[in-house]
């Protein structure tokens, strides 16, 4: 698995990340769009279709 920030080998304690660095950059990403909203051009939305794209930890990754 790879790290969707900088594209490195994930550590599992931080998966999907390698590392926590990556981890809050992926966290301040997301807050940044929710932080959009204040901007008032995209007051409407409400569209979070990918949000638990990230949660799908369910299964064992034997790497
Ligand atoms: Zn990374």
């Amino acid at each position: 698995m790879k790290c969707p920030i900088c594209n490195q080998e994930s550590v599992r304690d931080y998966r999907p990340f390698c590392s926590r660095r990556c981890a809050y950059i992926d966290l301040g990403n997301w807050l940044n769009e929710d932080y959009r909203i204040d901007d008032g051009s995209l007051f409407a939305d409400e569209e979070h279709g990918n949000m638990s794209r990230d949660h799908d930890n369910g299964k064992t990754d034997p790497s």
